[in-house]
């Protein structure tokens, strides 16, 4: 009756070396975090594919925060409830916000700051704000019996689709860091639950420096969760040389550039993401000109 159902190897590394030591040993495993992104998915036991469970939860070195006067250090295990509570002090105030739009306070207990990165094929909010604060992850990589270290800018984790693309090897995020020189102007918005309605949510991420009455270092990375991860380099940089306020009719024009860009790379987005995703970015660039003539 019970034939083909069997319990997983599961391992539990204390220290960052025992962990290399483990997955060297067993490539096929699978890195457990938080659990809650496996646990979602149809098959989260063990398969053929992935015969044991590397449990993260004792690497007591994963899960610490720093901070000195240039940038914050984030173990990969800390939770998002963590870091929102030590974090009040020295998270930039976008991060704080995304942190609080993530699932429930219960569920935040259980997410980490790794496995919310490091889910294979859908972004949320995380990955969208990081992107935008020039934050890197610090990864292990795990080939031919060797380990190496290499830092990776969040921004560039993650394909256009916005799949992780960390290459074929075998990979462990162990912290991020996040510098600490931001832009006086942050906002974040979400429309529809990421979870619930994946396919029309659209989430928005923006940051920018007011300098008397010019813009500059504009930022902004817009996410569909299971369909783009799009930055802009060439919007950022006309939107990084314009006056404060902007002219309406040139707010309305930039916006419908972006769809244009949108629709061009990312032809999975339907009309009323895309929709949303101009109504978003329009109403930044109203909120900052508000902003701008309340100074
Ligand atoms: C009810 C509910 C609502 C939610 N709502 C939201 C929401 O609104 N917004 C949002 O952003 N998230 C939300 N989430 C969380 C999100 O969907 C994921 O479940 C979560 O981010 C995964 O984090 P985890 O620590 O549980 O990772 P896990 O499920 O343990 O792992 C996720 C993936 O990352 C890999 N991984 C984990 N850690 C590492 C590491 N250090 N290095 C390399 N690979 C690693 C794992 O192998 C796995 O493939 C919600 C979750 C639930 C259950």
């Amino acid at each position: 009756m019970y034939e083909g159902i069997r319990s997983p190897v599961i391992h539990t590394p204390k220290t960052i070396n025992e962990f290399n030591t483990t997955i060297l040993r067993y490539p096929n495993s699978q890195i457990w975090a938080g659990g809650t992104y496996i646990m979602s998915q149809e098959e989260y036991y063990p398969s053929d594919a992935k015969d044991a469970i590397i449990d993260l939860g004792g690497i007591e070195e994963m899960k610490k925060i720093t901070r000195n006067d240039r940038f914050v250090e984030i173990g990969a295990m800390v939770s998002a409830s963590q870091l929102l509570y030590a974090g009040k002090l020295i998270l930039p105030e976008i991060l704080q916000k995304t942190l609080q739009t993530l699932a429930s306070q219960i569920v935040r207990r259980q997410i980490t700051i790794g496995g919310s990165l490091c889910i294979p094929e859908v972004r949320f909010a995380l990955s969208t704000t990081l992107a935008i604060l020039d934050a890197s992850a610090e990864f292990k990589y795990y080939q031919g019996g060797k380990v190496s270290t290499h830092w990776v800018p969040i921004s560039r984790m993650y394909d256009k689709t916005g799949k992780l693309a960390l290459g074929a090897e075998i990979a462990l995020m162990t912290r991020i860091r996040i510098g600490l020189d931001h832009g006086d102007f942050h906002s974040l918005s979400t429309v529809e639950d990421p979870i619930r309605n994946t396919d029309k949510c659209v989430i928005f991420a923006f940051q920018a420096n007011r300098t008397q009455n010019s813009l500059s270092k504009v930022q902004f990375c817009m996410s569909f969760p299971t369909k783009a991860f799009y930055m802009s380099k060439d919007i950022e940089s006309k939107l990084s040389s314009l006056t404060l306020p902007i002219h309406p009719e040139r707010v309305n024009t930039i916006s419908y550039e972006l769809v244009a860009e949108l629709k061009k790379q990312h032809s999975t987005i339907t009309e009323l993401q895309l929709e949303r995703g101009r109504r978003m970015f329009e109403s930044v660039l109203h909120k900052l000109n508000s902003k701008t003539l309340q100074a």
